[in-house]
């Protein structure tokens, strides 16, 4: 499955312009012209996506999220303003989750059920999950199971009354890297990338790719940074749409579709999905 992160390209919480957010309403913005491209990519495609959308973001651009979710995709919530789940305490979180949620919501006529936690800070915390329930999510993709943090594998698993689908990591040379997004997705060698993806999906198990619209559009301004910062943000950025037509098939669906199907499939969901009971 396909999934887009809603922000802009100064949205980074490790680059300081990423936390000034006073600065933000006299930048350029990006989103206009990049999420037209990454309606035309996907369209080009032939999938539906889940567009994990920042409130700040829908309620700059109110038009831009309605055009996609009349595409035909499905809109979930990235928090407010990119601030990592490591910056807020539960009720912090909360007033985070209601207040996006609401202006996605009002815009939309619609429920939003999708969430996504800013930058993979979800990380191992479970305290995020029943608030994620109360507050109306079913489905969340926060979590990136990658060397050093300690998350196991990355199958779906239900946390707190919430699907947790993990994206898509995969052992190359036996580090558990990120195979569905960022420089990984770009510089490995697609055979290995599609032979990864080939193993997951033939077992019924999900393989999340995900990327944000300023990756796909070369206007888009860019941060300034040191030279790794830069490699790891921007480098072989080109690569990238070629690289998803050929991951992700036509006809691919979005999230919260793809969760209702493997929950029909499946009598015993909890048990088909792992245990219940993970790392903490
Ligand atoms: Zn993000």
């Amino acid at each position: 499955m396909l999934t887009v992160d809603v922000e802009e390209w100064f949205h980074a919480p490790e680059h300081p312009l990423g936390r000034e957010s006073a600065q933000w309403d006299r930048l350029p913005p990006s989103l206009p012209s990049a999420i037209g491209r990454t309606l035309d990519l996907l369209e080009s495609m032939q999938v539906r996506a889940t567009f994990f959308t920042l409130g700040w973001a829908a309620q700059k651009h109110p038009a831009l999220v309605r055009r996609i979710a009349e595409a035909g995709h499905e809109i979930g919530c990235h928090g407010w303003d990119h601030t990592p789940l490591d910056r807020l305490d539960p009720e912090a979180f909360r007033r985070d989750l209601d207040r996006s949620r609401t202006v996605l919501q009002d815009l939309l006529g619609s429920k939003v059920t999708a969430y996504r936690a800013p930058r993979w800070s979800m990380g191992r915390r479970r305290w995020p999950y029943p608030i994620l329930a109360e507050t109306g999510f079913n489905i969340s993709s926060s979590r990136l199971c990658i060397a050093g943090l300690g998350l196991g594998r990355d199958h779906p698993k239900r946390i707190g009354g919430v699907l947790e689908i993990p994206a898509f990591s995969a052992r190359f040379l036996g580090i558990p890297l990120p195979a569905g997004g960022t420089l990984a997705l770009r510089i490995l060698p697609l055979g290995w990338l599609l032979r990864v993806r080939h193993r997951r999906t033939v077992r019924g198990r999900p393989a999340v790719y995900w990327f944000h619209p300023w990756e796909v559009d070369p206007q888009a301004p860019r941060l300034q940074a040191g030279a790794l910062f830069t490699a790891v943000r921007y480098g072989a950025l080109k690569t990238l749409p070629a690289r998803l037509a050929a991951l992700v098939p036509a006809g691919d669906c979005t999230l919260s579709r793809a969760a209702d199907r493997w929950t029909a499939a499946h009598e015993t969901p909890s048990s088909w999905y792992g245990a219940e009971k993970i790392d903490k």
